[in-house]
């Protein structure tokens, strides 16, 4: 089958490693010159680990299993999260893409080729087109109609050069303020990555300013963090949702990863949730028509999107300041919150043996 992918984001990379491992003719279209190396480091589960390590992808990285949650100033519990398959990872966007990238056939990816809209691919000759391209999306299949995005979420984020030394191997640390919520990460390297999230911050707020507000913070590892952070390195990443729709797929076009279901990143399943759709779509086609294929598809993934966007988007509203997150981040009553929070998690971030098995078959 000539299949084309419209973007070159994990979605895309993953879809076309998959559908061309089932001997299908895969070309991407990217819109920019050259794979996204820019970008932000983030929570790679297992569920999206094990899948591209069937792939044969070997995730760049660094594990973790545990997470200390601290407020008040001080660590309140360890969350466990152990992980039944590939490690949990911390991964930098542009070293993922990368991987995925160079387990493609060479010239799979053509650069420079943006597509305005799904029919000109199929006018071409392509029996199916992929639509991975990110939540602003041309070619998804109801492209048409007005987007209802949520309003924009703001995440402020560094990945600095020292530091890691500050998270002990295998862990992470969450920070719930009354009004900020911090999440710090080890990268190899000794790298350390960290990123704050302050919901009644305007989102035209400075770096300077957040770091300002960093460096007072009550928490001492977050205030040791602002200061080995140069301002320069500290960005700011919107993040929107949309509720996933039965129109994921039309006639011989389907829209998968963020196209499909862009979701807030406050249970780091967006990336995941893309890869493992890659991996689903190739499993749908295989033996089925696309018309039926595509059926097949939906009925998989739109129960399992529409959750984890509803989930990220409830945890996104607890994270606002508020009378009940206050008494989270200030009272014991954050431990059994943060434990109940791990638990989800865990049911979140579970892989899917299926999609795993069936990766590794290709
Ligand atoms: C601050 C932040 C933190 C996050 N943290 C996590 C996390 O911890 N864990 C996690 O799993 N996820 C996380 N996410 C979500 C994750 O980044 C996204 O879900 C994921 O990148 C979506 O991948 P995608 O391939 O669908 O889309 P994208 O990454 O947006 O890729 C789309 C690609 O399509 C290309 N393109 C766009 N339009 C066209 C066109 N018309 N023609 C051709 N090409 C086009 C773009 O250039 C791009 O390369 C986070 C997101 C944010 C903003």
């Amino acid at each position: 089958m000539r299949i084309a992918v419209v973007g070159a984001g994990v979605a895309g990379l993953t879809a076309a490693l998959a559908l061309q491992r089932d001997g299908h003719d895969v070309r991407v279209h990217e819109r920019a010159a050259h794979l996204r190396t820019d970008g932000f480091g983030f929570n790679f589960w297992t569920n999206a680990g094990s899948v591209l390590g069937g792939l044969g992808v070997e995730v760049p990285g660094e594990p973790f299993d545990h997470m200390s949650f601290r407020t008040g100033g001080r660590h309140r519990m360890t969350m466990r999260m152990p992980a039944p398959g590939y490690p949990h990872m911390n991964v930098e966007r542009g070293a993922l893409l990368r991987a995925i990238h160079s387990c493609l056939a060479p010239d799979t990816v053509q650069f420079a080729s943006g597509v305005a809209d799904a029919a000109a691919l199929l006018d071409a000759g392509a029996d199916l087109v992929v639509a991975a391209d990110g939540v602003g999306s041309l070619t998804r299949p109801d492209a048409s109609k007005r987007q209802r995005t949520s309003r924009p979420w703001a995440v402020w984020q560094a990945v600095i050069p020292t530091g890691g030394d500050l998270i002990e191997p295998g862990g992470g640390a969450i920070v719930l303020g009354r009004r900020r919520f911090y999440g710090l990460w080890r990268h190899p390297n000794g790298e350390l990555c960290w990123f704050v999230e302050e919901p009644s911050l305007p989102l035209d707020a400075t770096a300077e300013e957040v770091l300002r507000r960093t460096a007072s913070d009550e928490d001492p590892l977050v205030r040791e963090v602002a200061a080995r952070t140069p301002v320069a390195s500290l960005g700011q990443w919107l993040a929107r949702d949309r509720r996933p729709t039965r129109r994921v797929i039309g006639d011989r076009v389907v829209a998968i990863g963020d196209a499909a279901h862009p979701m807030l990143p406050c249970i780091g399943q967006g990336a995941c949730t893309s890869i493992e759709d890659g991996v689903a779509l190739a499993i749908a086609l295989r033996g089925r028509s696309v018309p039926k294929g595509l059926l097949h598809y939906r009925r998989a993934r739109l129960p399992i999107a529409t959750i984890r966007v509803a989930t990220a988007h409830f945890a996104c509203t607890l994270r606002r300041p508020s009378p009940v997150a206050t008494a989270i981040a200030s009272t014991p009553i954050g431990i059994p919150f943060a434990w109940t929070a791990g638990a989800w998690l865990r049911r979140m971030n579970r892989a899917d043996r299926r999609l795993v098995s069936a990766a590794t078959m290709t």
